[in-house]
């Protein structure tokens, strides 16, 4: 800290400059940007930022975020698909190229690949049958990651769904191995996506 700091601005700089995206010196402009303006941004922006505290939330049964006021979209009973995502950043990837306008499912991760009998470890799985299950869904789209992860993810999700006989399908191969959705190029996305291919169980 030099001698000219102010520790209000020093902690504000910390805490911004743990944003993604952002280091030490773009994380003092935004400060300079905000001090310059208290009405403009810092007022708005603390009312903003407790607010967000304060109602939103994650669904436990779509896990998408969702206002604390009010239903989730997942709540909504006309669709008849569903794509699985691991994050909210893939669900907005997916949803940024266009090609599926329809509902997502956020796992909340994925499954570690070492263990022999896998239990869903909190991931939001029983709750993905469930739905399929209510809203007599067509098609369930595993857009997890290619990584091995990913791919134990999918082969659990589908397992968990065989009894439900709904049609498992996978995005293509055009995923690379180990590829994270959120990284992919639209292009790479929008042909895995359209050449998704299904998933037969036993
Ligand atoms: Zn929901």
């Amino acid at each position: 800290m030099t001698t000219n700091s102010v520790k209000e601005i020093e902690d504000l700089v910390k805490i911004i400059s743990k944003l993604p995206g952002l280091g030490p010196k773009s994380a003092k402009r935004i400060v300079l940007k905000l001090i310059n303006n208290r009405e403009e941004l810092i007022k708005p922006l603390t009312n903003t930022l407790a607010q967000v505290y304060k109602s939103v939330v994650r669904c436990n049964i779509c896990g998408n975020l969702k206002s604390l006021n009010s239903n989730c979209i997942c709540s909504n009973k006309k669709y008849d698909q569903i794509c699985v995502v691991e994050n909210i950043a893939d669900m907005w990837v997916i949803e940024s190229t266009g090609i599926y306008k329809g509902h997502y499912h956020i796992l909340g991760g994925t499954l570690p690949s070492f263990e022999k009998k896998n239990t869903g470890n909190g991931l939001l799985i029983e709750s993905l049958v469930n739905r399929v299950k209510k809203n007599s869904i067509k098609e369930v789209i595993l857009a997890t990651s290619a990584s091995i992860e990913g791919e134990t993810t999918s082969h659990y999700i589908s397992d968990s769904l065989k009894d439900t006989k709904v049609k498992i399908t996978r995005l293509a191969k055009g995923v690379p191995v180990g590829g994270e959705i959120e990284f992919l190029d639209d292009g790479t996305l929008y042909s895995a996506f359209k050449n998704r291919s299904r998933i037969i169980s036993d």
